[in-house]
């Protein structure tokens, strides 16, 4: 079965996608299970942008798509929580407060930049941005209880010099290792973002040694998204995230429902 847990309406920021057009495509791709992830990012320190919406809207909209295509696909209600340390109080309250299926945590942010923009590079070395980001995303972990899946682990690598894969594992496994291992100790789940694929970056994020080594650390939770932005992005590469999953020994994929990790079988 195909699932996408990661797919962005017009109630974020940067999209202006319909929920009709979304689950209409995703019955086209024959996806089992959709999830809207759309983007909550408190005080993200760009001018003119503002990741919020009003969630009363948002699950009333979604109740209404379920009700008209829900005998075709599951449709669930998550939202992509943009981390920044001083924010898991906040984060916490909207999550106690709406009755959600699912929470990514991600990180879109260098310092106050946000590394889609070339002014996150300038002046420097793109490891050391790179390295920053994995340093920031280790802060991050340790301070959120709140959230089921960290999104996009090395959505950094997508910029900068993104024409080739970087290894981010081989340079910076150190901190890696650090948040892959609070990850398994409080059962949170790794995300395989497949908008990689998409882009110059021509692979999954996390790359796959990242994957490999959550699994050799005990991890078994993880869940697949294509981060599309719209329609017709819904679903893409998550078969070939699965066969990936396939060959690095996991035997399930999983998605949330309030919360609850639901794990379904590879084969
Ligand atoms: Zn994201
Ligand atoms: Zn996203």
């Amino acid at each position: 079965m195909l699932i996408d847990t990661h797919v962005h309406s017009h109630f974020s920021a940067d999209s202006g996608e319909s929920m009709e057009n979304i689950a209409e495509a995703a019955i086209r791709a024959g996806i089992g299970v959709l999830c809207f992830t759309d983007h909550i990012d408190y005080d993200f320190p760009l001018e003119g942008i503002y990741f919020d919406f009003n969630v009363d809207e948002y699950l009333a909209e979604i109740a209404g798509i379920r009700e008209r295509y829900g005998g075709q696909v599951r449709i669930l209600a998550g939202v992509e929580l943009g981390m920044q340390p001083h924010l898991p109080k906040r984060y916490k309250a909207l999550l106690d407060r709406y009755p959600l299926d699912y929470a990514i945590g991600s990180l879109h942010l260098v310092g106050e930049y946000d590394p889609y923009y070339p002014e996150a590079f300038a002046g420097r070395d793109a490891a050391d941005v790179y390295r920053q980001y994995f340093e920031e995303t280790l802060e991050n972990v340790r301070v959120f209880e709140d959230f089921d899946s960290l999104g996009h682990l090395d959505y950094v690598t997508r910029y900068g010099e993104s024409e080739k894969p970087f290894p981010s594992y081989q340079r910076f496994g150190d901190i890696i290792d650090e948040i892959l291992r609070i990850l398994i100790a409080r059962g949170k789940a790794l995300e395989i973002n497949t908008a990689g694929y998409r882009k110059a970056l021509r692979q999954p994020n996390p790359e796959p040694a990242i994957l490999r080594r959550y699994r050799e650390l005990g991890g078994e939770l993880v869940t697949i998204g294509a981060d599309a932005h719209t329609a017709k992005d819904l679903g893409t590469n998550c078969r070939r995230a699965m066969e990936l999953l396939r060959e690095l020994g996991f035997t399930a994929v999983t998605y949330y429902e309030r919360h609850q990790p639901v794990m379904v079988g590879l084969d």
